[in-house]
């Protein structure tokens, strides 16, 4: 880690980059890659509790893709019955 802001604990300062890690599927026994300590196996389904993480999960508010409440789909011009052909 190079970059440190203090604690990142309730802060609002964005995430750094999750760590790739890899553990064995406790169900199968595959070899899985996970980020921060997270897994999901693709073969059998097997995921691990997300408290067994490296760190917390962000919030859905510190998800850059996440649609700001507020805003809808804008809604479709009015237009010709679409049977009026
Ligand atoms: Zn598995």
């Amino acid at each position: 880690m190079r970059r440190s802001h203090g604690t990142a604990a309730e802060s609002t300062a964005p995430l750094p980059a999750p760590e790739l890690t890899e553990a064995e599927c406790r169900r199968c026994g595959t070899l899985i890659a996970g980020l921060d300590g997270r897994y999901a196996c693709g073969v059998c389904g097997w995921v691990n509790d997300h408290s067994e993480g490296h760190r917390r999960l962000p919030r859905a508010d510190e998800d850059p893709d996440l649609p700001r409440r507020g805003r809808r789909p804008p809604k479709l011009p009015p237009g010709p019955p679409p049977d009026a052909l």
